[in-house]
């Protein structure tokens, strides 16, 4: 059900929705590779319409785009992923990234990072994932946002919902400048308010695990499904490109995690398209 776009100029600054499944680098449970097609599958489920709460119909022909999933052999996993968005980036349009693991963030914000300066992300999760290294591997899912700040792919950093943070990580976030809005200090809605690009990272488990059973870590206390639409809907700027990473459909048992994940792929598209 995918369309290989061969977008021409009516395309430019379209959404385009590219499927990652790679989750070799979770340190936990592996499961997330097999998040795309399932998203997919509730996105366009006939339980709802394709109007977004915005105003936005995704049905409407051309609306936004669809790459397929990605397919590589994981050694040469980073490569083809930021190779891949690079070619999306450099026909003018603006990458949607399913996961995969969250580690995937990494290759795909280098290939922003190379082409759009001044990027801002704004990071839902329940982990800041800034770890210099864990067990051994610095690729690792908890691990993407130290080597992003560290290599320079961004301007600003902005994590929100993060409530798992440790000395180790308090010590990163200082080192690297990046502003940490814990979950216990939410509601924050001024604080998605941003000049420039933004990029859009969304962790699956910034949610609370009641609305996401679906997830590698749950961790309690964290946001409702509207808490995070509203953290959403509030960002300003040019949102240039998202993903989202680590619904873990092996956890999920009654694919409510699905229709969540499928929600806010919905939101996002139709922010990007409004703006
Ligand atoms: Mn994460
Ligand atoms: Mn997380």
């Amino acid at each position: 059900m995918t369309s290989q776009p061969h977008s021409g100029i009516n395309d430019l600054g379209k959404p385009v929705i590219l499927g990652i499944p790679f989750d070799a680098n979770s340190s936990w449970l592996r499961g997330s590779a097999g998040a795309p097609p399932i998203i997919r599958v509730a996105f366009r489920s006939d339980s709802g319409n394709m109007w977004t709460e915005t105003g936005v119909d995704l049905g409407a022909a051309g609306a936004y785009l669809d790459a397929g999933d990605l397919k590589f052999h994981f050694q040469q996993a980073f490569t083809v992923i930021e190779d891949k968005v690079g070619e999306l980036l450099d026909r003018g349009l603006r990458p949607v990234c399913l996961g995969g693991d969250h580690s995937i963030t990494l290759p795909v914000v280098r290939a922003f990072g190379k082409r759009i300066p001044g990027l801002t992300i704004i990071h839902f999760d329940a982990h800041p994932d800034l770890y210099d290294e864990l067990e051994g591997n610095r690729l690792s899912h908890a691990c993407p946002f130290a080597r992003i700040m560290e290599e320079g792919c961004a301007k600003r950093l902005i994590q929100v919902g993060i409530r798992t943070i440790n000395g180790h990580q308090r010590e990163q976030a200082a080192k690297f400048g990046v502003e940490v809005i814990e979950m216990r200090h939410l509601p924050a809605l001024d604080k998605m308010k941003v000049d420039g690009s933004v990029y859009i990272s969304f962790d699956m488990d910034v949610l609370d695990p009641a609305f996401v059973p679906g997830i590698s870590h749950r961790e309690p206390g964290g946001m409702s499904v509207r808490e995070a639409l509203a953290h959403l809907q509030a960002i300003t700027g040019h949102i240039a490109g998202a993903d989202i990473v680590e619904f873990n459909p092996a956890q999920d048992s009654s694919q409510l995690t699905a229709t969540v994940a499928a929600k806010l792929l919905k939101e996002v598209l139709g922010k990007m398209i409004l703006d």
